[in-house]
């Protein structure tokens, strides 16, 4: 089948129509407002000086990057499916922290904190790998509750593991790390991630034949275009 440039030209322009709409660019840009202003409140004395403050904040700035990050991906809209969603991925997001406690093999904040390894969960290749599972298992199933499931984990986890990479690095066991050394980096990042999770969803709907509004609203945006 010959694929001439106008057709590639056409095809970019539908997914990047469909992806950079003007909600998702402002949950991606509060999203990384999130980010900095978490990371400015950890760094106030106050917090930083206090245990459980700097839990509290932290923990609060992981769960609402998930949760921006997963409503840039779905264009966040008030309905059911939506908010499941949202809690879902505010339950991921968070959740991973869960590997501090049990490394620690007790509540006591102070030893959950100081570690002298890195929990296993915080590994972003075993968080690459469950997300390689998720998606093998979901195709499988073809379930259509469970068709943004393994995105979704791996939005949400590797969000997490950015922000906290963006402090110690990528742990990427058994292979080294990977150091983050600009905080812009860290930043650009995170907000990138969404855009590119949106872009094959959206890729993915339009090729599964789910996208006929997609594909009907964007068309017709597209035609002026062509008509140049
Ligand atoms: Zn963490």
């Amino acid at each position: 089948m010959f694929i001439s440039y106008s057709n590639i030209i056409t095809w970019l322009q539908l997914r990047a129509m469909a992806t950079f709409t003007l909600k998702t660019i402002i949950l991606d840009f509060i999203l990384g407002t999130v980010c900095f202003f978490g990371d400015q409140l950890l760094m106030m004395p106050t917090v930083h000086e206090s245990d459980w403050l700097r839990v509290l904040v932290d923990e609060t700035t992981h769960g609402l990057v998930g949760v921006f990050a997963w409503a840039a991906v779905i264009d966040f809209e008030i309905c059911w499916s939506h908010l499941f969603e949202i809690i879902l991925s505010l339950f991921f997001s968070c959740a991973i922290d869960v590997d501090h406690v049990l490394a620690a093999g007790t509540f006591n904040l102070k030893a959950a904190l100081s570690l002298p390894h890195r929990p296993i969960l915080h590994c972003t290749t075993l968080i690459l790998l469950i997300s390689v599972v998720l998606f093998a298992v979901s195709r499988a199933s073809n379930s259509k509750h469970a068709k943004h499931l393994p995105l979704m984990f791996l939005v949400t986890t590797l969000s997490h593991h950015l922000r906290d990479g963006s402090r110690r690095g990528l742990w990427m066991c058994p292979f080294g790390s990977l150091s983050m050394q600009q905080y812009s980096m860290y930043i650009a990042l995170i907000m990138i991630l969404p855009l590119v999770a949106k872009f094959v969803v959206v890729s993915v709907d339009l090729a599964n034949g789910f996208g006929g509004t997609i594909r009907e609203k964007m068309e017709k945006r597209l035609d002026p275009l062509e008509s140049v």
